[in-house]
């Protein structure tokens, strides 16, 4: 009943804070997908408590192991081509489309964009992309590959025949810098909410704290005590689906 209070209370915060902002950011992770049966890396299910990340999400595993990281690439790609869009999608594809609110995901599974959503800051690519591993000239830049499963592992550049590699952001690798210029500046906002992720890996995980040196109002959404529980204005261990469509329903 206290919990249920204290929730409540804290959703109306949020939402008066939300009604007098005139800027919003807004930064999603895994979490948010969750609901839509698509695993989490490092939540209490967490795909991570059974594999090294390492291995599987960097240059140099799939340098040793170029079949082993695409058959995790294309298995997740199963799992999320079945995927829908959940509340928590559908809740801020329509914020998106009110002036003044910017989306910053670090997810790759492309469901804010099914939900409808518009300007998105994909920080760590999207897994329905690939390119070429060499890369090729051709192959030089991401383009968009729906198919899964792929017929043969791993998948070849249909330009040149070498290795492909799926055009997500791995262990270790750069950010695209127009993203993370378009990112930062979205943290000179009003409010700041960081929804369904552990905020462990940066830059992404860095938004929050700049956010807040820049006098927002920080919120965070998560079931779990993260990284950023102590650093936000509002910590609510809530889902992410329950939780944003409570805060809408009140605006
Ligand atoms: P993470 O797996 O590290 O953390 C997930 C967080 O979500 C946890 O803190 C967990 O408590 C929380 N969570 C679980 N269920 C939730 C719910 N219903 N509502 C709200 N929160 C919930 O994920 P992350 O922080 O996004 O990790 C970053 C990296 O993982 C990124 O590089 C991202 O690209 C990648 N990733 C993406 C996807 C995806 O695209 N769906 C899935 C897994 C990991
Ligand atoms: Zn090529």
């Amino acid at each position: 009943m206290v919990r249920q209070l204290q929730m409540t209370d804290q959703i109306s915060a949020v939402a008066d804070a939300l009604r007098r902002a005139r800027t919003i950011a807004a930064m999603t992770g895994a979490g948010v997908s969750a609901a839509s049966g698509i695993p989490t890396f490092r939540g209490a299910d967490g795909l991570w408590k059974k594999t090294r990340p390492e291995l599987l999400a960097s240059r140099e595993g799939f340098e040793q192991d170029p079949r082993l990281v695409w058959e995790w690439y294309d298995w997740r790609r199963q799992v999320i081509r079945d995927a829908r869009p959940n509340p928590a999608h559908d809740v801020l594809a329509a914020w998106t489309r009110q002036p003044g609110f910017t989306l910053i995901t670090q997810n790759v599974d492309g469901l804010h964009e099914k939900a409808g959503a518009e300007r998105l800051i994909r920080l760590h690519g999207s897994i329905w992309h690939v390119r070429c591993w060499q890369p090729c000239d051709a192959g030089r830049r991401d383009w968009r590959d729906d198919t899964a499963p792929f017929p043969a592992l791993p998948p070849r550049c249909p330009h040149c025949g070498a290795l492909m590699r799926p055009g997500v952001v791995w262990f270790g690798e750069n950010l695209d810098t127009e993203d993370v210029a378009a990112a930062t500046a979205a943290t000179r906002c009003d409010v700041f909410l960081t929804i369904g992720t552990s905020s462990v890996v940066y830059p992404a995980a860095g938004l929050v704290g700049q956010a807040r040196g820049h006098g927002a109002t920080t919120i965070e959404i998560n079931p779990e005590v993260t990284e950023a529980s102590d650093e936000v204005d509002i910590a609510i261990r809530g889902k992410a689906e329950d939780v944003l469509v409570a805060i809408d329903a009140v605006l």
